[in-house]
C-alpha cells in the first residue's frame, strides 16, 4: 500500500534508477525509448513524465550541475598544473560539447528524481492510471 504522503524510494535505489535512467516513481520503466527520444509516460507504471507545461525548464539547473560536476576535475587539474586560461577554456568547452547529449538525457532524469524525492505526494497519482489502484 502506498503511504499517504507518497511512495518512498530508498536513496541507493533512486541513485541506481538515475544512473540507469529509470522512472522516478517505480524505478523500473525506462525514461528514454532511444537516443534523444523521451517517452511521454512510464512503460511500467504509466507516470506522465512531463508533469506540467514547462516542467523540464528546471532540468536546466540539473544540466548546469552536471556540466560543472563533470568538467571541474579537468579544468581544476589543468589550472593547478599551471595551464594558461585559453587551453583550459578550450578543453572545458570541448568537453561540454562532447557531453551535451549525456547532459540532455541525465538532466531530465535527475530533475524528475529530485522532484519525486522532494514532493513524493505529487507522484502518487496522475492523469494516467496507477498500478494497484
Ligand atoms: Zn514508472
Amino acid at each position: 500500500m502506498t503511504p499517504p504522503d507518497g511512495p518512498r524510494v530508498s536513496i541507493p535505489r533512486r541513485l541506481s534508477a538515475i544512473v540507469r535512467m529509470r522512472c522516478p516513481r517505480c524505478c523500473r520503466g525506462a525514461v528514454y525509448a532511444g537516443p534523444l527520444r523521451m517517452r511521454r509516460t512510464c512503460p511500467a507504471c504509466n507516470l506522465q513524465f512531463e508533469r506540467e507545461p514547462g516542467y523540464f525548464t528546471g532540468a536546466m539547473y540539473a544540466s548546469y550541475f552536471l556540466g560543472i560536476f563533470t568538467t571541474l576535475p579537468v579544468w581544476l587539474g589543468m589550472l593547478l598544473a599551471g595551464a594558461r586560461l585559453g587551453p583550459i577554456l578550450a578543453v572545458a568547452f570541448a568537453l561540454v560539447l562532447v557531453l551535451m547529449p549525456v547532459y540532455f538525457h541525465y538532466s531530465r532524469v535527475l530533475w524528475m528524481h529530485i522532484d519525486a524525492y522532494l514532493n513524493p505526494a505529487t507522484f502518487v497519482s496522475d492523469s494516467g492510471s496507477s498500478p494497484g489502484r
